[in-house]
């Protein structure tokens, strides 16, 4: 619930009008995981509010730290036995938690794991929550950032995506400014829209991929159904309307979009758009055969657009030793249970 709707509730359920500052606070500030912890309360409410309501609690199944930078993957078991994975990446200037905002993924991009097995569920808000809420909890820091860049669509999810960042964000919570909030989506046009129209300050991520409609139909199924140029007005009405600037993401696969002649292609499609280039060589999965760029192309890629005046950086790879791309940790578990079952 949000903060108005609990106060509604608790209003209805004869409480005086503090206590929905005090539960609220609980849940989202302390980020208790039982209504017991909640000690100003008075018991016998509490024991109530316990048969009354349930209190979204993720399990962690598994962390792994990577050796090489403190990257944390995280798998955690939802109530009705999924799993979902969110990781935490430590930078200079925060700490930036990645959430997964559905249970699997439909849209099928063929160089991601996390569609393989389909679309299980959307998460509901509490559970995006939830993995920024035990992360935090389980570092002992402040989470500054949040990407919703893990497993799923979050557009496909839309009003739940919604409702989680208005809660991550509300002052009453834990406060995280809407500017260290980023979207990542593959371009569901009407959504990107929509989302243009909630008078949000976030970012909006998009996964190009491709620099004509040929190679991101190889890559994105999506893109037989919202052509670039829909796409990418799309993206500029975003813009238009928030004047918060676009990131397009890239990742780079070797021999499919990687090229100078792409790379030209690229320059052409965003010279006047203002927005910033985020470079990721390909992360490969075992289920598909796409191969990595070499880091010569990678640099000579990025090179090419920034002398076209194109705002671009590479993304450090980070946690590849603890399966660190999308949707990989989850499919290893899952693989692992199938196996149990046989
Ligand atoms: N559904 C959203 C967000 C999740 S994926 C979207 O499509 O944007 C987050 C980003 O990681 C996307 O840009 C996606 O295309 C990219 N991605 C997925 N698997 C990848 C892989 N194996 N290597 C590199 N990038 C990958």
């Amino acid at each position: 619930m949000t903060f108005e709707e609990l106060a509604a509730w608790l209003k209805d359920m004869g409480q005086p009008a503090f206590r929905a500052g005090q539960i609220y606070q609980w849940l989202h500030e302390k980020q208790v995981s039982s209504f017991r912890e909640m000690t100003n309360l008075p018991a016998g409410f509490r024991r109530q509010l316990e048969e009354l309501c349930e209190l979204v609690v993720l399990r962690q199944e598994d962390r792994k730290i990577s050796a090489v930078d403190g990257t944390r993957k995280y798998l955690f078991g939802l109530v009705d036995g999924n799993v979902i994975e969110s990781v935490l990446m430590k930078y200079r200037h925060g700490n930036s938690v990645c959430i997964s905002s559905q249970a699997g993924c439909r849209m099928g991009c063929r160089f991601c794991a996390s569609t393989i097995d389909g679309l299980a569920r959307n998460l509901r808000a509490s559970e995006m929550l939830e993995q920024v809420y035990r992360i935090q909890k389980d570092l002992g820091e402040r989470v500054s950032n949040v990407v919703i860049m893990g497993s799923g669509e979050p557009l496909d999810n839309y009003d739940n995506t919604l409702r989680f960042i208005r809660m991550i964000t509300d002052e009453r919570g834990l406060n995280i400014s809407q500017r260290n909030i980023t979207v990542s989506t593959c371009g569901l046009v009407p959504e990107i829209k929509r989302l243009a129209e909630e008078g949000l300050q976030i970012t909006l991520a998009l996964s190009l991929h491709a620099p004509d409609d040929r190679t991101r139909q190889e890559l994105m199924p999506i893109a037989k159904k919202y052509s670039l140029n829909e796409v990418l007005d799309a993206c500029h009405t975003y813009f238009e309307k928030t004047g918060r600037r676009m990131t397009y993401e890239y990742s780079l696969v070797k021999g499919v979009n990687d090229n100078q002649e792409e790379a030209k292609a690229l320059v052409r499609l965003l010279k006047d758009r203002g927005g910033h280039v985020n470079l990721i060589p390909v992360n490969p999965i075992k289920e598909r055969d796409f191969v990595q760029s070499s880091s010569k192309t990678v640099t000579a890629f990025k090179n090419y657009l920034e002398k076209n005046g194109i705002n671009v950086t590479i993304r450090r790879e980070m946690g590849r030793d603890i399966h660190g791309a999308c949707g990989q940790l989850r499919r290893s578990y899952l693989r692992k249970m199938e196996e149990k079952e046989r």
